[in-house]
């Protein structure tokens, strides 16, 4: 496999599966709804190995686009922003949760010049909420977003941002209203994963 041959769907599930950063039970996403699957997207991202190969891929998909700026959301946006802007050749910033939790803001002296070429990059998409509130920051600085990359898109291409949208891994995920979930009825055990989004777990 060279630097320069595409990955498949198939190839980016594999890479998931190896680092067992696919798992089964009974979840309770960020989002607040249930699935019974999890993308423990860490244990793919603490290889730097493999989060070079996804890098190289997103990148790649908006090689021809003069991008100018890479922008993700905090945490996994932080190391996918500065991979791929390191083989676009630009700078890589990232957003990090704005006060009280709500939304997106840019610190530490980051900013996007009115009319910059943006890319967006995150982890996993789930419910569009985290990306959504990133592109309000790149609507607030008046940057120009030119598209979305994702490591996994768990919708399948069900939401639309309005530009275009890359997803490496692209799954069919079912996920539950809490009322409407059938492990809860079925007294699984619940299992909490990923970031809680208490404040004082932000990066600092
Ligand atoms: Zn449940």
């Amino acid at each position: 496999m060279t630097d320069t041959q595409p990955l498949s769907n198939e190839d980016f599930y594999e890479i998931f599966k190896a680092a067992h950063a696919l798992l089964e039970g009974h979840f309770l996403l960020a989002s607040g709804l249930h699935s019974p699957t999890y993308l423990e997207k860490f244990q793919v991202l603490q290889y730097p190995r493999s989060v070079e190969a996804l890098c190289a891929d997103m990148a790649r998909r908006f090689a021809d686009q003069n991008i100018e700026v890479v922008l993700g959301p905090t945490t996994g946006g932080v190391l996918l922003a500065y991979e791929v802007a390191k083989n676009l050749g630009t700078r890589g910033i990232f957003a990090e949760r704005g006060e009280n939790d709500k939304g997106r803001v840019l610190r530490r002296g980051f900013s996007i010049s009115p009319g910059e070429r943006v890319l967006l990059v995150d982890d996993i998409l789930t419910t569009g909420g985290s990306v959504r509130e990133t592109m309000e920051v790149v609507t607030e600085f008046g940057g120009n977003l030119v598209g979305i990359a994702v490591l996994a898109d768990r919708t399948n291409g069900k939401i639309d941002f309005g530009v275009p949208l890359e997803a490496l891994l692209k799954l069919d995920v079912v996920q539950y209203k809490p009322d409407d979930c059938p492990l809860c009825a079925a007294g699984v055990p619940l299992t909490k994963r990923g970031s809680t989004p208490k404040p004082q777990e932000n990066l600092k």
